[in-house]
């Protein structure tokens, strides 16, 4: 790509897909303004896990996707970009009973359909592998060439290698129409008006609004928690455990009272820090904050599943909200009717994976040079509505 001439880009939001999109755009020569009603990967991306795996997608275009997504990872750590922010290591899908056993099969036998590197570890092989793990468990499926990056890192990282100064406590209010009807003359924010050539809405859970998709987009919450270092179990686990109820979501439990109903999915990532990273909930709720019910359940599973857990302390628990579409799947691509805005949101628990390739796709679309990414399942236009220009 070149340099556009200059052209200018407002790009509104930054967690993880704005910085990525303000990366890209810059580097391709367009000038950007990186606008953030609070701080960089103040929301989800600040909140998340942070796998960077396709170990628990179906067949499709999310998985077609997230390999694509990893790929640029490597590729960025390769070139230095993210050095020292990713770290590669396989997810190990764990099942205990026989039901367990028979969905996590027919899950592997799906990825390796579509030419996946797997293996599949049973019986004193599986007690070598997993020396730490509960002798419940009677199938491993490791998922490998996959990683683990923390949102908050690689966010920093994007906006400093972009030479873009974030536009902090500044809120996006509204997009203004130009006089033609066919684009956004500018954007309407706490500190005024700001124009420019073209518009990204990157703005996670705030994008909805400014762009009429109210009612598709909703709140997911997840509460995760961290413990204390230990270097030796870190380095005995060879990767992330995830337990197939995390496919299954069938580890749900009712909310506190008055709460909505809440599903678990046992996720335990040895972090490069030597800690545990310890995760999470799905609950339909927009509210942020941790509840002892919650917590409590999640490390109660995660010792059953790998008892030494036991002796650590939690250092550390938050909680995050994503931003889940109604099919599932995100919201990437032009606005229908509206020549220069572009959006990217509904990531739900993919964005910190999909989020640098997503950067680099807005810059393609804003530039105008064909995706390599086939971007039709996430066509903004999909749900058969108009964006709401004020
Ligand atoms: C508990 C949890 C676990 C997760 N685990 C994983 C995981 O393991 N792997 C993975 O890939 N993903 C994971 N995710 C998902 C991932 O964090 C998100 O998909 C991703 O961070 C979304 O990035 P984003 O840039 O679209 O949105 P956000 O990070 O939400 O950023 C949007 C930004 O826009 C700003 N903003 C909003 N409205 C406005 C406005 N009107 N004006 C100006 N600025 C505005 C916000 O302040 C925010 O900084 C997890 C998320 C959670 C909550």
């Amino acid at each position: 790509m070149d340099g556009r001439g200059g052209k200018s880009v407002v790009v509104v939001g930054a967690g993880i897909v704005g910085a990525a999109s303000a990366y890209f755009l810059a580097q391709s020569g367009f000038r950007v303004r990186l606008i953030e009603a609070k701080a960089p990967a103040a929301a989800a991306s600040g909140a998340a896990d942070g796998a960077v795996s396709v170990a628990s997608k179906r067949p499709g275009p999310m998985m077609t996707t997230a390999l694509a997504g990893i790929a640029l990872y490597r590729q960025l750590d390769e070139e230095g970009l993210f050095a020292g922010l990713f770290k590669q290591r396989p997810t190990v899908m764990v099942a205990e009973d026989e039901s367990e056993v028979e969905s996590l099969t027919g899950h592997a036998d799906a990825l390796a359909g579509e030419g996946m590197a797997l293996r599949r570890i049973e019986g004193e092989a599986l007690r070598r592998y997993l020396p730490d793990v509960s002798s419940g468990v009677r199938l491993a499926i490791e998922v490998g060439n996959e990683g683990h990056a923390i949102g908050y890192e690689i966010v920093r990282r994007l906006i400093a290698a972009s030479g873009v100064a974030v536009e902090r406590d500044t809120t996006v209010h509204g997009l203004v129409e130009s006089a033609s009807g066919r684009s956004v003359a500018a954007v309407a924010t706490s500190r005024g008006r700001v124009e420019a050539d073209h518009f990204v809405i990157a703005a996670g859970g705030g994008s909805a609004d400014l762009i009429g998709l109210s009612g598709i987009v909703r709140p997911r919450k997840g509460q995760l928690a961290v413990t204390e270092r230990s270097p030796t179990l870190n380095a005995a686990l060879p990767g992330a455990l995830m337990s197939c109820r995390y496919l299954l979501s069938k580890d749900a439990i009712a909310g506190a009272a008055g709460t909505a109903a809440r599903r678990f999915g046992l996720v335990v990532d040895p972090l490069r820090t030597g800690q545990f990273l310890i995760g999470g909930t799905r609950e339909e709720t927009a509210d942020t904050g941790n509840d002892l019910a919650a917590i409590r359940h999640m490390l109660a599973s995660a010792v059953r599943l790998l008892p030494p857990l036991a002796r650590l302390r939690v250092i550390r628990v938050f909680s995050g909200v994503r931003s889940a579409t109604r099919d599932g799947l995100p919201i990437i691509g032009r606005m229908p009717g509206r020549d220069n805005l572009v959006v990217a949101t509904g990531f739900e628990g993919d964005g910190i994976c999909l989020g640098p390739l997503v950067g680099q796709a807005v810059g393609r679309i804003v530039a105008g040079v064909p995706s390599e990414l086939d971007l039709r399942p996430f066509a903004p236009d999909r749900f058969g509505q108009r964006s709401l220009v004020a």
